[in-house]
């Protein structure tokens, strides 16, 4: 058996019921299968795959808090360390109550590749928690917020781990963890990113998924002779990187006509209203379907639907396997040209294999949705010399960056003979940058 095979089936022996897990390490020791191939005896003996497949440290924590009738409740926090071989640690906190060990090991795991592509010093990390801050007042949410951080102070710091925000933990979250943070450490340090201008957040973070998204798929498209002017695209979320990706593809011309959010999801031939999604989920908080009220000729449909419509370009902003092999057919019946995941591994494996073998260009999140971590590790730098650069200068490095990022995972898929296979060349391009850091520093 492979050396690729036996780490494959080895995970899912030793990590069982963790599908997720399972899925994204198979998705990227598959497409590693040429370099480790070329290197089996060396890697072999050093048990490189081994080490890069177990995290560093999983950490998992009781998080009790009241809520605003006096009632108590548990919660249970993750923090999973996956590989700090070129940075500290660095990836999001995840509230959601579909949150546990293995959803973090999947999202930690694909953030130690990703973080590699941006070019810049952070290793790969995830946390969260099972906590669902929808329908809980601010008060609660504080509760909640400061009961997590108590415990998971004692594992972070502006040079170890610096987590960040992530479905459910928006700009309130990282605010009120900050605060908790401060009060126990006694530190004002650049600890997490996300943060709110007035206390060292970074202007362009919270754009800057969403616009590195758009960035890297006008690159790509720039480099087959296409634009994004005039495009129809297909967005599915209403979350922070649904919202900004709307926004950019506006400001570039394309036209975008869905969005969604966990209940359904909203058809507006008109272009979907920005300023709309904006006041409905940042400033009110309510609820998608409460965007015809204020655009009487968009429709709202309960459930799943998105990928119906016929679209040039799918960009998946909301959750893992979100777009599945149905998905991917009826996209490319209605002739779609570009899939580029703004969530993390939105698409199932078999309908990235299908939109591949159907010639539609595919961008995978490690590299697409990159410019959200980049552009964190640029507040962390800003942190550091405690210095504030203006929108521009920021947005002007997140283009660079996305802008590099295509052409690394384009040289590395060319260079293997995988020409336009940019799943391949991401992982790949990941990869080469964190095993050189690995084999240097010895067997740790
Ligand atoms: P938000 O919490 O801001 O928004 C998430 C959106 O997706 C909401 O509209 C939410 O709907 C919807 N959603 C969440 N879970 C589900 C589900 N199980 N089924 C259907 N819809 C769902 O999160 P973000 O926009 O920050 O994150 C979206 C994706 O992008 C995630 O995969 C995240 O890991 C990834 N990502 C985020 C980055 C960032 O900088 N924020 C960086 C890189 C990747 P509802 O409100 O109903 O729950």
């Amino acid at each position: 058996m492979s050396y690729v095979d036996e780490v494959i089936e080895r995970v899912i022996q030793e990590n069982p019921n963790e599908p997720e897990f399972h899925q994204a390490v198979k998705e990227v020791l598959d497409s590693l299968r040429v370099v480790v191939d070329a290197n089996e005896e060396s890697y072999r003996k050093d048990a490189l795959l081994e080490r890069l497949v177990n995290p560093e440290r999983q950490i998992k924590f009781r998080v009790p808090w009241i809520d605003d009738a006096g009632q108590v409740h548990v919660n249970t926090g993750y923090r999973v360390q996956f590989n700090s071989a070129i940075g500290p640690y660095k990836g999001g906190l995840r509230l959601h109550p579909s949150v546990n060990l293995g959803i973090i090991k999947f999202l930690g795991f694909e953030q130690i590749f990703k973080n590699s592509l941006t070019g810049l010093p952070i290793g790969g990390a995830k946390g969260g928690s099972d906590f669902d801050p929808k329908g809980k007042s601010d008060r609660e949410v504080m509760a909640f917020c400061q009961s997590f951080m108590t415990e998971l102070c004692k594992y972070i710091g502006a040079d170890t781990d610096v987590p960040a925000g992530d479905i459910g933990t928006g700009a309130r979250e990282i605010g009120y963890m900050f605060g908790q943070y401060k009060r126990i450490r006694g530190l004002f340090v650049g600890v997490l990113t996300g943060k709110g201008l007035s206390y060292g957040g970074s202007l362009a973070r919270t754009e800057a998924t969403g616009y590195g998204l758009m960035y890297i798929v006008e690159e790509m498209l720039k480099c087959h002779g296409l634009t994004i002017k005039d495009k129809l695209i297909s967005v599915s979320g209403a979350g922070n990187v649904a919202i900004y990706v709307i926004e950019k593809a506006q400001q570039l011309g394309a036209k975008v006509i869905t969005c969604s959010d966990s209940d359904g999801w909203i058809y507006d031939l008109d272009g979907i209203d920005v300023q709309v999604l904006k006041d409905i989920k940042e400033v009110k908080r309510q609820r998608l379907s409460e965007y015809p009220k204020y655009r009487p000729q968009a429709q709202y449909h309960e459930g799943k639907g998105v990928w119906s419509v016929p679209c040039d370009i799918a960009l998946p902003c909301a959750t893992q396997n979100e777009l599945d092999l149905e998905d991917a057919k009826m996209l490319v019946a209605n002739g779609v040209i570009a899939v580029a995941e703004g969530a993390n591994m939105p698409t199932t494996a078999q309908a990235t294999e299908y939109l591949q073998a159907h010639d539609v260009y595919f961008l995978p999140g490690k590299a697409a949705n990159a410019g959200g971590v980049a552009t964190s590790a640029l507040e962390m730098s800003q942190n550091s010399e405690r210095l504030s650069w203006s929108f521009e200068e920021v947005d002007q490095k997140l283009q660079a960056i996305m802008i590099g990022i295509y052409h690394n995972i384009d040289d590395a898929a060319r260079k293997y003979g995988f020409e336009g296979n940019y799943v391949v060349g991401a992982n790949i391009a990941g990869f080469e940058k964190v095993v050189d850091a690995m084999n240097a520093q010895g067997i740790v």
